[in-house]
């Protein structure tokens, strides 16, 4: 089977390299020649662990291209992987999924598969199949099938390897023998469905985990009102299966490049068809204030930052990934830097990403400790390791003044009570 994947990005890329894994030729196309040629000479465009060394392990099955002519005409299977950003009013930006199917319609020359890894509001699918049939190129036949992506960044080769499910939406048994044969050495529960369904599914479920979040993080607003631990609160409530004690880590919000979009492209799509998700809403609402509770706090102890030296510790949206999409970070520093705040910033990984959003405002720090070092706070954004494992007796004597908001909470209470610093964290009681 010839197999194609449009895009290569965290799901793109990963879906490739992991198809290659697995015995398949893959060709991976991009519109961005730096990435190609990146991926030509062996680098991985973005951080994941693990995929640099498979790209390396399956070289030979791997080809990367910007030639999407050569790579669409006599493909078997056609996977589109681009993003689907959010537009304005919060729907889905379907602009790059529609240009990779004008460019499929234009080239193909054989029966094709065209699968839908982008997640795509419900209908989309049909709608591509529609627009194929009407602008195929060529007497072929073409059929499409959803099979939305549930990875995770900062484990997605794992989570591509070991999924917890393959979704298929499909229209036919042919279809679905197809997708079948193309996951044939993974060995996870498929779940078959028709191609509406399984564009819900993607949806349904990321905007569940956020909803998961949200609500957590409100239970720890409430905890630091009346005086309860939200960890212990989350221990809890994990032990009993029906809860499960993934996704209640109270914090700052969930950022990245799914959870707001999907959030807000599923809400929009519900009051397109005049019903307000009531629950979904409330998730996204109560994320925007979460991501700003830092700069809250900060101003109990400063009124303004005019001249403050302020320690960043982490940037990205969560460990593991150097993506910044809809970080905390970014909602935070634009506030600091219009107040007049010094910042100095550490990140294991994202700082290259950030000197193009912000390459002379920020001082970036090789250490966490040059980073605190003579600083009025800290606010920590990310629970790298290296900032959960950090000597927290540090922060009193290195910083100027040691008051640390920890966005993650990133350390024991207990532990935190001998460092001799003002520690606030979320949903828990403040040390000082
Ligand atoms: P991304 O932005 O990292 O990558 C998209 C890639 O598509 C880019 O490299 C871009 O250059 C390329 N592209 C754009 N137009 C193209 C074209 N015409 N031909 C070929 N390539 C083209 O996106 P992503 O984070 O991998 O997300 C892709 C989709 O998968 C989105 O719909 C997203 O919602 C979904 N998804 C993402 C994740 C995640 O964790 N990132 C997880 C599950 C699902």
């Amino acid at each position: 089977m010839k197999i194609t994947v449009a895009g290569t990005g965290y799901v793109g890329l990963v879906t490739g390299v992991c198809l290659a894994e697995i015995g398949h030729n893959v060709t991976c196309v991009d519109v961005d020649e730096n990435k190609i040629n990146l991926m030509k000479s062996g680098k991985s465009p973005i951080y994941e662990a693990g995929l640099e060394e498979l790209m390396l392990k399956n070289k030979d099955r791997l080809t990367y291209t910007t030639d999407y002519k050569s790579a669409y005409k006599d493909a078997d299977v056609i996977f589109i992987g681009v993003g689907t950003p959010e537009k304005k009013d919060g729907s889905a930006n379907l602009k790059y999924v529609y240009e990779v199917v004008k460019q499929i319609a234009e080239t193909v020359e054989k029966d094709s598969l065209v699968v839908i890894k982008s997640t795509v509001p419900i209908g989309t699918n049909d709608k591509i199949e529609r627009f194929l049939k009407e602008n195929l190129k060529n007497d072929v036949d073409v059929e499409v099938a959803s099979n939305p992506e549930f990875l995770a960044q900062g484990t997605a080769v794992k989570d591509t390897l070991q999924a917890s499910r393959i979704v298929l939406g499909v229209k036919s048994k042919r279809a679905e023998k197809i997708l079948r044969k193309v996951y044939d050495g993974f060995n996870q529960p498929y779940v078959v469905t028709d191609r509406r369904s399984a564009e819900m599914i993607k949806y349904a479920s990321n905007d569940f985990l956020a909803l998961k979040i949200s609500y957590i993080n409100e239970i720890a607003n409430l905890c630091e009102i009346v005086g309860a631990n939200v960890e212990d609160i989350a221990k809890g409530m994990g032990y009993d299966p029906r809860i499960g004690n993934k996704f209640l880590r109270a914090g700052i919000g969930y950022g990245g490049s799914c959870f707001p979009k999907d959030t807000k492209a599923l809400h929009w799509l519900a009051n397109f068809h005049d019903y307000e998700l009531k629950t979904v809403k409330a998730a996204i609402e109560v994320n925007e204030n979460q991501k700003i509770k830092l700069i809250k706090k900060a101003r109990r102890y400063y009124e303004s930052f005019n001249g403050l030296n302020v320690a960043i510790l982490g940037l990205t949206f969560k460990p593991g990934t150097d993506d910044l999409r809809e970080a905390p970070s970014l909602a935070n520093i634009p506030i600091l830097l219009e107040d007049g705040a010094n910042i100095k910033a550490w990140d294991p990984v994202g700082v290259e990403n950030y000197k193009k959003i912000y390459p002379n405002e920020i001082t970036y720090c090789d250490s966490i400790e040059e980073a605190i070092k003579d600083a009025d706070i800290c606010l920590i954004f990310t629970e790298w390791p290296e900032i959960v494992n950090f000597d927290i007796s540090k922060f009193e004597k290195l910083m100027k003044k040691p008051i640390v908001l920890d966005g993650r909470n990133c350390y024991d209470l207990k532990e935190v009570k001998d460092a001799g610093i003002i520690y606030e964290s979320i949903g828990r009681r403040t040390i000082n």
